[in-house]
């Protein structure tokens, strides 16, 4: 059974970002714990159970319509703590920082399900990346390496 978070105010206001990088062509924010927009809400209960350096954020383009994203930092950076991190931080905290989305996968060879975090490289800035991060190669579940399993995200979480 799901349980619903009380908020203090039962209106319809949209939660607000932790954090507000913005970039020539668009505006991310990052959401610490607490409440997301709707748009948000699927990816957030799926990263619940990732480390800190998964965070849901909204990429605002200023000529597309928005798209909920995971902002996945480098393992060997320090998260962004909020204590540590100003509210307009600059682009240089996103070093590194690759926005990636949330898909239903299953394992070729043994059908296993999951649910992955999947980098997507066509954004700018974002999608150079990648080579800052170390992507889980096969299932690991059946153990069967990448050329079968079609399995190589950032993360993966067995389907509940
Ligand atoms: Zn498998």
């Amino acid at each position: 059974m799901r349980t619903r978070r009380m908020v203090g105010t039962m209106d319809d206001e949209t939660p607000q970002p932790r954090w507000r990088f913005t970039l020539p062509w668009a505006i991310l924010d990052v959401f610490a714990d607490g409440p997301v927009p709707a748009a948000l809400q699927p990816t957030a209960a799926v990263l619940a159970h990732l480390e800190y350096r998964f965070r849901p954020a909204l990429l605002r383009p200023h000529r597309w319509p928005q798209c909920a994203y995971t902002a996945v930092w480098p393992a060997n950076r320090p998260t962004p703590e909020p204590a540590e991190m100003l509210e307009e931080p600059s682009l240089q905290e996103l070093e590194g920082v690759v926005l990636a989305e949330v898909h239903l996968l299953t394992c070729d060879v043994c059908t296993a399900r999951f649910q992955a975090v999947y980098p997507d490289l066509g954004i700018p800035f974002f999608g150079r990346h990648l080579a800052a991060h170390e992507l889980i190669s096969g299932c690991t579940i059946c153990g069967s390496d990448f050329a079968s399993s079609r399995i190589q995200p950032l993360a993966l979480l067995p389907t509940p």
